[in-house]
């Protein structure tokens, strides 16, 4: 296993935070087309709508924290926030888990997007 996993949270900031600069630049498009008003309104609208979309998506990590558990990880001993039932420490990409079923498995993602396969286990 190669692929670099990083914790769930800092996914969906990464996510908002591209939404954002994906408005920025649609907007900065708009800018292009001065000569038509409506392609530039157009433009802006989605733009907008982009930034608006990255903000509520801020507004649901606000949400989903406060459903985290937060739990301290026997690597760096720091305390990391986790989602679902395995997750990995936002600090040194240790991999955790809540199922005492999956502890000492190699770390798969797909254990919380497959609930069937997960049950086969
Ligand atoms: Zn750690």
């Amino acid at each position: 296993m190669t692929m670099k996993y990083s914790s769930k949270i800092n996914k969906i900031r990464t996510f908002a935070l591209s939404l954002i600069f994906i408005g920025f630049i649609i907007m900065y498009i708009g800018l292009l087309f001065k000569n038509s008003p409506i392609l530039m309104m157009l433009f802006m609208f989605l733009g907008f709508l982009s930034i608006i979309a990255s903000c509520v998506v801020y507004f649901m990590i606000g949400m989903l924290s406060t459903k985290a558990v937060q739990v301290v990880c026997p690597s760096c001993n720091k305390v990391t926030k986790m989602l679902g039932r395995v997750d990995i420490c936002m600090y040194c990409r240790e991999p955790l888990t809540l199922d005492r079923k999956l502890e000492g498995k190699e770390f798969d993602e797909t254990y919380n997007r497959k609930k069937n396969k997960v049950t086969e286990l």
